[in-house]
Order: structure tokens, then C-alpha cells, then sequence
């Protein structure tokens, strides 16, 4: 057996109500927090003000910033660092989808040391705020991994980090957060989940543990993707799409990603209004059958693992019935689209390109198939 190292320090806390925790489990830490979170969310769903009580309660002193956008920027996040940091906060809570949890390790990193967060690509974090998460997406795995990813608003570059010390403290998830999701923001961040499991799944790093839980995020995902999507009031299936979210997480914390996160921070940093998941979802196809030569056998597991029935059909057919499966769980979120239907511009694809390289690296070499620059920008014009 290779040698195999595997760490995830974050107490992670899950089910219905378990947000009534969060008092106690702040208080272990610090008596005075950070939250931060997004522009109107979880101030419109009440969720803020509710744990703004639950705080309260516990005796903790809260201060909110609620800067932060979709695809958030250096900008927003050096500026949550600063009020971190003059306020003397001892706790930073996430609260939200993967966006303010994201900002929320960067912030904690950026509070303690005096350098702007763009500098710990190069510069190893050492030591960072505590942090805890309260997810309210079910899609990026923020919640229990210690990635964030952050946009250069000047340059579009969108790169991904992670230091040891960002890992959150406790993660609190629970689905009553998510009902409030709209069904574009389901597809979107349930898309999401879907593309951690399958780059988790057949990436370089995979191992035994993390395609175990990737597994059981398929069984999840099959039963209840499309349900949360058309039943955004359904409990049990936001239950399930939030443990296949955190699985998918747990996944990609030890497994990475690959070419479609790749290409894809590119293109979401170069146009912020592109959602994640839905960036994903213009990549995934060509980038399956991209990958298909290298995956066969993985991809004949998974699509066994979504109920797919094999009947007569050979190995390369069965293989690419999974690529048949996403097409057709795409159209039923309405995500069935094309990189022109983002908004991207043509002559926008070598920049993006260019970029997967320079800032998701680390998810091109993981990818199953060597990818270069050039077939980079095929897969993109591919996807136009
Ligand atoms: P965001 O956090 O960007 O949220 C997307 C939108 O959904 C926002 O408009 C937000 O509103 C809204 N929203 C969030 N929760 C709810 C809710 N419960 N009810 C109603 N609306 C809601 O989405 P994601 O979770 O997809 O995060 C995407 C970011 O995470 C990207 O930057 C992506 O690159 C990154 N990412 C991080 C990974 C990691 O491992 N750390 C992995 C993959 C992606 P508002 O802004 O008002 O809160
Ligand atoms: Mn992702």
C-alpha cells in the first residue's frame, strides 16, 4: 500500500435546529465573533438575526460584516480582515454558501498576520483566527474543508488555498438554513457537489477513503438532487443534499479536484456573475468525455451507484452512460447550457485557459488525463 495521510480535525455538527448550538459553541472559543456572511440571504431568510439572538443568549458580542459577494474578492475580504482585527474578535463565524464560509477562513488568516490575503499564495499561513461554519448552500464543501477561494477583482485570476490552520473549528449544518435556497441556486451548488465527487472520485489523489465517501454522495445525490430542486421546502432531501455536500467536501479536502475546477475559477473570476455550479455545468460535458479514456472503470462505478442499469451494453458503452445520466440531470435543473449562454466572449477562452495553469495547478496535475494549454482551450471551445 502507498503511504497514505489523512487529517480532518473540524467537530462537525448536523441535523434539524442544530443552529440553536451555535451559542455553546462559540462560547469554547471566544466571547466576542466576526460573522461573516452575504449581502441579503440570511438577513431576508431571518437566519442572521436568529443567530444574532442565539449569540446574545450565550453572552457573546457580535459584530456582522456583510460584504461579501458571489465569487468574493481580495478587496472585501482585506476589509472583514481590518474590522477583525480592530474589533480584537477571537472568533470568525461563516455564515452562508461557500462564498462568505470561504471568506471567512481567508479572513481569519488575514486577521492575524499584516500582509493582504493575496499574499499567502506564496507566503504559508502558520496561524489563523478559529473559525466556524454555518453553511447555508449544499454544494462547495467550505463547510468542512480548509479551501478558499478568492477573485483578484484587477486581474480576474481566481486561484484556490489552503493552510493546515484554516481548517474550520465546527461545522454547524443544518438543512432548515437551506430550504430558503431557490431552485437556480440549488441547481447550481447541487451541481457543484456532483463535480467534487466525480474529480474526487477519478482524480490522481483519489484514495480509499475519500471515494468512499464519494459513494455514498452518488446514493444521496440520486435521491435527492432533483427533489430539493423541485421541492425547495423538502426536509428530508435538503438533509440529504447537506450530508452529500459535506461528504463531497471531506472528499475533495483529501482528493482535490480536476480540469473542470480547473478551467472553471477562470472563468467565474473573469465574470463574476457566473455562478460556480452553473460554470460547472457548461464545462462538464466535454470535459467527461475528455476524460473518459482514463475513467472507464470509475465511471461505470458511479453510474452503477446512480442506479443505472447495465443490460447488454459493453464497458464503453456503460462508461458513457454516465455522461448520457449528467446530460439528462442537467436538463432536469436547467442547467443544460453552453459557455456562450454565460455570457463568456470567444476571445476571452485563451485568457481563461491560460489561467487554469497559473492559478488551479494543483487541479490540473490531479486530473485523470494530462491536459495542456491547448487542449485546455479545446475543451473551452469545445464547450462554447
Ligand atoms: P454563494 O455562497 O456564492 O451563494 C450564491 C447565492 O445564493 C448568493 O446570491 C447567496 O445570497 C444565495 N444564497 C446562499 N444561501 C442561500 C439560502 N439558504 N437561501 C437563499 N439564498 C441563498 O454560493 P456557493 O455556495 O456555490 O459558493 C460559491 C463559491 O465557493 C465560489 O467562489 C466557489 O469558487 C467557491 N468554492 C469553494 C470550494 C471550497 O472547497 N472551499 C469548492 C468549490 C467552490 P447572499 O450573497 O445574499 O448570501
Ligand atoms: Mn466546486
Amino acid at each position: 500500500m502507498d503511504i497514505l495521510n489523512i487529517y480532518n480535525p473540524i467537530k462537525m455538527h448536523f441535523g434539524r435546529g442544530v443552529i440553536n448550538e451555535a451559542g455553546n459553541i462559540a462560547k469554547k472559543y471566544a466571547d466576542s465573533v466576526l460573522i461573516v456572511t452575504g449581502k441579503s440571504s440570511m438577513q431576508k431568510s431571518g437566519t442572521l438575526d436568529k443567530l444574532l439572538k442565539i449569540l446574545k443568549n450565550a453572552g457573546i458580542d457580535s459584530t456582522v460584516f456583510d460584504k461579501i459577494t458571489p465569487n468574493p474578492t481580495t478587496d472585501d475580504i482585506d476589509a472583514g480582515a481590518d474590522i477583525a482585527r480592530e474589533k480584537g474578535v477571537g472568533l470568525i463565524i461563516g455564515l452562508g454558501g461557500g462564498s462568505p464560509l470561504d471568506s471567512a477562513k481567508a479572513i481569519a488568516v488575514t486577521a492575524k498576520g499584516n500582509i493582504p490575503v493575496w499574499n499567502y499564495l506564496k507566503t504559508a499561513a502558520i496561524e489563523a483566527l478559529p473559525v466556524i461554519t454555518i453553511v447555508s448552500t449544499s454544494g462547495t464543501g467550505s463547510e468542512v474543508n480548509k479551501y478558499s477561494v478568492m477573485t483578484n477583482p484587477k486581474t480576474g485570476e481566481k486561484p484556490g488555498f489552503g493552510y493546515e490552520c484554516m481548517y474550520p473549528k465546527e461545522a454547524i449544518i443544518d438543512p432548515e438554513i437551506m430550504v430558503s435556497m431557490p431552485p437556480h441556486v440549488t441547481a447550481a451548488t447541487g451541481f457543484d457537489i456532483f463535480v467534487h465527487t466525480l474529480e474526487a472520485f477519478t482524480g490522481k489523489m483519489k484514495n480509499i477513503f475519500s471515494s468512499a465517501y464519494c459513494m455514498q454522495a452518488f446514493c444521496l445525490l440520486e435521491d435527492n438532487f432533483v427533489r430539493a430542486y423541485r421541492e425547495p421546502q423538502d426536509l428530508d432531501a435538503r438533509s440529504d443534499m447537506a450530508l452529500a455536500s459535506a461528504l463531497a467536501g471531506l472528499a475533495i479536502d483529501m482528493s482535490g479536484v480536476g480540469i473542470m475546477h480547473a478551467l472553471e475559477h477562470p472563468m467565474s473570476g473573469n465574470y463574476p456573475n457566473i455562478a460556480h455550479g452553473a460554470g460547472l455545468a457548461g464545462l462538464a460535458i466535454e470535459s467527461m468525455k475528455y476524460n473518459l479514456k482514463a475513467c472507464r472503470r470509475d465511471f461505470m462505478l458511479i453510474a452503477h451507484h446512480l442506479g443505472i442499469k447495465r443490460m447488454k451494453r459493453s464497458e464503453d458503452e456503460y462508461a458513457y452512460s454516465l455522461i448520457e445520466k449528467t446530460e439528462e440531470m442537467l436538463a432536469s435543473i436547467n442547467l443544460n447550457i453552453r459557455l456562450k449562454d454565460l455570457g463568456v466572449e470567444k476571445d476571452k477562452l485563451p485568457k481563461i485557459a491560460k489561467e487554469a495553469f497559473t492559478t488551479m495547478g494543483f487541479a490540473v496535475q490531479n486530473n485523470p488525463v494530462t491536459v495542456n494549454e491547448q487542449d485546455a482551450l479545446m475543451l473551452l471551445e469545445a464547450s462554447y
